[in-house]
């Protein structure tokens, strides 16, 4: 007897939506075992021991269903911010969240989702998953988020704009007054999501602080998403959040992959703001190593976009994707982003250090900026 697929017809596969073939993969940072990773924005402390705490004890009751509505979680962030439960829908990441934002608003092929490109490189493809339309707005000469074009890209089909503030992969941010002038130049029907994935790094001087949760608070159609994977040390398991108008928090959970926020997750994410002081401590450690690369750099003779998050920006263009081969050559993993330029996430200082060595070597310099 032949074994093999029953009713197999030759050449003939299940039907797969064909706008599919249009999408990119999602590219992780790569992982190569003998080299330093600062390829992916991480957090290169493990979790504090009473994280660990928290999560070894959600591990014994891994046989139950997690909360889905993950209230206990919800509500200590709710508490965080002072808003009310109501406000807050917990997800899979933050990215899930994106992908649910443009689930709940877009519908149609003709609907718009308008971002910022170069941005989170999830945001074409969650658009695109949801069968909407992407409207890319070019970055302006700073590398920062124009946010005149931005407005001007919003029509009447437009649906969502995500606003990236501070920018993956440039680490450009704006401060609350040119957010707040933007906010006020979209319609109250178009949803803004404010993705504060790298708020904790902000150093921003007080007249220019800015906050998402508190410019959402009178305005209903902003949404401020925050995660705990970066300063909060936790990308490996899973736990974002969003901050809204309850209309809009009721339709993210209506989309919402039942039980994606696992136990464990909601256990570490509640430990982690519990011990929010200590870990918010630890950024000053990597905004001081972000600086101090930084430095080095630009004395070596690069150009760098000034960075609020825990990564830099060389816009290196054409020569991107050959100068991260060179660095993992060397031994350390960055991330290049096709043809204009390439991310370095700030890690541990012996590790920022064997990334200065490669890249302010007079012959590195010589090859790229020559
Ligand atoms: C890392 C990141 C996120 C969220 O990541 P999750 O791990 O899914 O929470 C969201 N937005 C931006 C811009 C990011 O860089």
């Amino acid at each position: 007897m032949t074994r093999g697929p029953r009713h197999r017809v030759e050449g003939v596969s299940p039907h797969i939506r064909p706008d599919l073939d249009a999408i990119p993969a999602y590219v992780a940072g790569r992982t190569n075992p003998g080299a330093v990773k600062l390829a992916s924005n991480e957090t290169t402390f493990p979790p504090l021991p009473s994280v660990a705490k928290a999560i070894s004890e959600a591990v014994e009751l891994s046989n139950r269903y997690p909360d889905n509505s993950a209230t206990e979680l919800r509500t200590a962030i709710a508490q965080f911010h002072g808003v009310a439960l109501e406000n807050v829908a917990a997800g899979c990441g933050s990215v899930a969240l994106c992908q649910e934002l443009v689930q709940i608003t877009c519908g149609l092929p003709t609907d718009e989702v308008v971002f910022a490109w170069r941005s989170f490189e999830a945001y074409p493809i969650v658009t695109r998953v949801a069968g909407a339309k992407a409207v890319l707005v070019p970055l302006n000469e700073d590398y920062a988020h124009d946010l005149d074009a931005l407005a001007a890209a919003v029509t009447p089909n437009t649906r969502v704009v995500f606003v990236c503030n501070p920018n993956n992969p440039t680490g450009t941010a704006h401060g609350r007054a040119a957010v707040e002038r933007f906010l006020d130049a979209i319609p109250a029907n178009v949803l803004v999501v404010l993705d504060e994935a790298y708020f904790e790094y902000l150093r921003l001087p007080a007249e220019d602080r800015i906050d998402g949760v508190e410019l959402g608070r009178n305005r209903p159609n902003v949404l401020v998403l925050r995660t705990f994977s970066k300063a909060y040390g936790l990308a490996g398991l899973r736990v974002g959040y969003a901050v809204g108008d309850p209309k809009v928090i009721e339709a993210l959970m209506k989309v919402h992959i039942p039980f994606s926020v696992n136990r464990v997750a909601q256990a570490a994410a509640i430990a982690s703001l519990e011990a929010r002081h200590e870990l918010l401590e630890r950024t000053d450690a990597t905004v001081a190593e972000r600086n101090r690369m930084r430095d080095a750099l630009v004395e070596a003779g690069y150009r760098i976009p000034d960075s609020h998050a825990n990564f830099l920006w060389l816009p290196l263009g054409e020569r991107s994707a050959e100068y991260g081969a060179a660095s993992e050559a060397a031994g350390v993993v960055i991330r290049p982003y096709g043809t204009d330029g390439v991310r370095i996430t700030a890690g541990d200082p012996h590790e920022n250090d064997r990334f200065l060595a490669f890249a302010t070597d007079p012959a590195t310099v010589a090859r790229f900026l020559g």
